[in-house]
């Protein structure tokens, strides 16, 4: 029965993955010819019709992120993955989250710190891509849910963490003075399209997907990821 099921569950994930890749075909092509739209080359559009195309525009940009969300967590539920490990430089990294956020946190006014820990050695191997992809998606969500203050990235060793003391484990936590996560939700929004509360994605956007793909990630790189929140004072999110 196990055995039956995985495979369903494999199935399906293989269904959506092809899925997915066929729907963004066509949609690239609506892309593409409503930005032409919309920048009227020819001068025969009114300002009214370029509005449409900019919308059309923008909401296919919007389909876009999310079929391309769906196929990603689809892959890597399926197992047809595979990491490329290569040694990565903590300072490489650190710069790397630095000039990605810094523009979105002057914008919205906030603070953010990036933190390594000096007595880290200085890399780590792993797969640099999917690790950037995760911190990416804790630090966007970090500066989305955030009004006041700001993020904070650190990088160290997890010895402060009980549960890892004395092992070699790497944290990578991401802490933010934003809106915080009630405990009951805490486990929910992990899961695929799971949001805290209802009225989230029409205030901030997004889809829910997110945190599903960094946690599959996490498992694939053979860490985890663990969350630590206090609604009203913040969010600390930690990549082990
Ligand atoms: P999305 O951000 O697209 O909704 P995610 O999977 O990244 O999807 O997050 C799921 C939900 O978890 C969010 O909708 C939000 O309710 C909650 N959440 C995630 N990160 C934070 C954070 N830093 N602060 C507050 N809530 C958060």
């Amino acid at each position: 029965k196990a055995e039956q099921l995985s495979l369903t569950s494999r199935y399906k994930s293989q269904f959506l993955a092809n899925m997915s890749h066929e729907l963004r075909t066509p949609l690239n092509s609506l892309l593409i010819l409503s930005k032409l739209l919309t920048e009227n080359p020819e001068g025969n559009l009114s300002d009214k019709q370029r509005e449409f195309a900019k919308t059309i525009h923008a909401a296919g940009s919007d389909l876009l992120a999310l079929i391309n969300d769906i196929l990603d967590l689809s892959k890597i539920e399926s197992g047809t993955v595979s990491l490329e490990v290569t040694e990565i430089g903590f300072r490489d990294l650190a710069e790397h989250m630095e000039r990605t956020f810094r523009q979105i946190a002057e914008e919205r006014e906030l603070n953010f710190l990036v933190e390594i820990d000096p007595n880290l050695p200085p890399a780590i191997r792993s797969d640099g891509k999917r690790l950037q992809q995760v911190l990416r998606n804790l630090l966007s969500n970090g500066f989305k849910f955030t009004e006041e203050g700001g993020v904070t990235l650190k990088v160290g060793s997890a010895e402060g963490s009980p549960l890892r003391a004395g092992s070699d484990w790497i944290a990578f936590s991401v802490a933010d003075t934003g809106i915080g996560i009630p405990e009951d939700k805490q486990r929910i929004i992990f899961e695929a399209f799971q949001q805290a509360d209802g009225t989230t994605s029409r205030k901030y956007g997004g889809t829910g997907l997110g945190l599903s793909i960094s946690r599959e990630i996490a498992r694939l790189l053979g860490g985890e990821i663990e969350v630590v929140s206090t609604p009203g004072a913040g969010s600390t999110f930690t990549l082990y």
